[in-house]
């Protein structure tokens, strides 16, 4: 700091120079260029020096009288070493004021003077001293506050151009700090949520988790048929730990890969049609040329197990046109039920003394369990389908089992609003994964094809009539069985309807 030698002022003028002073430092403060400040400064030194020209030089900007080289080098210096000082150039005297900051130089002041040498005191030198010094500080403050407008001003563009790129996204994007406030979301964002609180509530749900288990979450969520893949991810920032949240509709994309999914199985399907069909079709062309080709040679006994056999494989092509069939009409959605009150019991015998010559032939130990004080179980039906579906989980039972002693049963349980049909076999079950995937058109287990031939289709029109009934179907068993259970309510829903 620079220390006024008030002993080397003449006394009588201190009250003047304090005015002075304030004066200057009032006329600083409400400069509004560097050039200002320096006329203030320029003309409180000629308070103590009789100048006659005056020229400033800066790295930015030079005004006043133009220097001369010599002049220019000795400003050069004294802006340097920071060096207040005066000196006869060319028969003249000049006074160097330089204007410095803690860390780098601001420019200098020269001003020609006429003054006599020994007028100029060490006072006179350190209250220039000071009042440079004073002006310098201010115009330093001046550029500090301009970088600082500029600056703000790239932080306000940055912002306004990501803005408008987080704006353009096809993602809707939310920033929210660990009280949930919401610190930024853009325009997509904003149009989701409008009036929809069901997702915003499932989104939240993820941010929570993200915050808790400091943790990215990644989750593709259903909400009124559109699906959104929903990604949070925890920030650190220097303002705290945030949460970014971004947003996706991927309706079309999830339509497209049903669309695949249902195509891949059609093909399927169509190549495991024919060749279903194909295979009862050969054995019957086969047999009926053998009969036409040597009818005269063939004794009545062969030529009555090749017409068997004909027969067989004719039920076995009924039954699977009926299937597509079946399956044609759920997928038109018309499929004719013929309700009535029926005995659950009867039908199931039927079934069992039907495929009962089957397992025989198969070498599977076949069983019927029914509760032995039930003689009626009577549930609203359609006669032909119970059957159907009963008959279906039984030959699955029959094809899929493969343990080397299969043993296949049919029983009947009673859960008291229910009846339920169980087909037991002791082969490997469906795993748990493939439980439901099993009940969709078309859906065959990988591991299961080579097991026996199919279309897929028996168990998603098992489904769909158990349903039209009001009743489940479901799987269970572990590792070594398989249980294919479906209900059926006791409740005579059809003349009695719920209120
Ligand atoms: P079909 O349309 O001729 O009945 P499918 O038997 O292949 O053909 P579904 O009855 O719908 O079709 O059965 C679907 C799949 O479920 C089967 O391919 C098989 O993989 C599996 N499955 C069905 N029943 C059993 C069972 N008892 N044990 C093990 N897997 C089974
Ligand atoms: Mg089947």
């Amino acid at each position: 700091m620079v220390k006024i030698r008030v002993a080397e002022l003449n006394k009588k003028k201190i009250p003047e120079f304090s005015s002075l002073l304030s004066y200057f430092t009032l006329r600083l403060n409400a400069a509004e260029t560097v050039k200002d400040c320096v006329d203030e400064l320029e003309k409180v030194s000629e308070n103590f020096f009789e100048s006659d020209w005056y020229s400033y030089i800066s790295e930015e900007e030079k005004f006043g009288t133009v220097l001369k080289r010599k002049t220019l080098d000795f400003a050069m210096w004294a802006a340097q070493k920071h060096h207040l000082s005066i000196t006869p150039i060319d028969n003249s005297m000049v006074l160097f004021v330089p204007l410095f900051s803690r860390t780098k130089n601001l420019g200098v002041l020269v001003m020609g003077i006429k003054n006599d040498v020994s007028e100029i005191t060490r006072g006179v030198i350190d209250v220039e001293s000071f009042l440079a010094f004073e002006t310098s500080m201010i115009i330093e403050n001046m550029k500090l506050a301009k970088e600082l407008v500029k600056k703000n001003k790239y932080v306000a563009e940055a912002k306004y151009y990501l803005e408008n790129i987080l704006n353009s996204l096809k993602y809707a994007v939310v920033v929210e700090d660990i009280y949930r406030n919401e610190e930024f979301s853009n325009i997509p964002y904003r149009k989701l949520i409008t009036n929809e609180a069901g997702l915003r509530s499932k989104i939240e749900e993820m941010v929570n988790n993200a915050f808790v288990y400091r943790k990215e979450i990644a989750e593709e969520i259903e909400h009124d048929d559109v699906f959104y893949s929903v990604h949070v991810v925890p920030v650190k920032l220097s303002s705290g730990l945030k949460v970014v949240a971004s947003i996706q509709d991927i309706t079309n994309t999830k339509e497209l890969e049903r669309l695949q999914k249902i195509n891949r199985m059609k093909n399927d399907f169509v190549a495991t049609v024919s060749h279903e069909l194909k295979t009862p079709l050969s054995a019957i062309l086969a047999y009926s040329e053998t009969i036409l080709d040597s009818a005269d040679s063939l004794d009545s006994e062969t030529l009555k197990q090749f017409v068997r056999t004909i027969k067989n494989e004719g039920e076995h092509l009924k039954s699977i046109v009926n299937d597509m069939l079946d399956f044609s009409k759920l997928e038109s959605d018309s499929f004719p039920m013929n309700f009535k009150r029926v005995n659950l019991i009867k039908l199931i015998r039927e079934s069992y003394e039907g495929l009962k010559a089957r397992a025989q032939e198969k070498g599977i130990k076949f069983e019927l369990s029914l509760p032995e004080q039930v003689v009626s179980a009577y549930v609203t039906a359609d006669p032909k389908r119970i059957r159907q579906i009963i008959d279906n989980l039984v030959v699955n039972a029959f094809k899929y089992d493969n343990n080397p002693s299969p043993e296949v049963k049919i029983s009947l349980l009673d859960d008291e609003e229910n009846y339920v049909v169980e087909v037991y076999d002791n082969g490997s079950s469906v795993s748990q994964e493939e439980r439901d995937k099993v009940f969709q058109k078309f859906y065959r287990v990988e591991t299961m094809k080579a097991k026996a031939s199919g279309t897929g289709l028996g168990l998603a029109i098992a489904k769909e009539i158990v349903e039209k009934h009001r009743g489940k179907i479901w799987i269970e068993g572990d590792e070594n069985e398989c249980v294919f259970k479906f209900s059926l309510p006791k409740k005579d829903w059809l003349t009695s309807p719920e209120p």
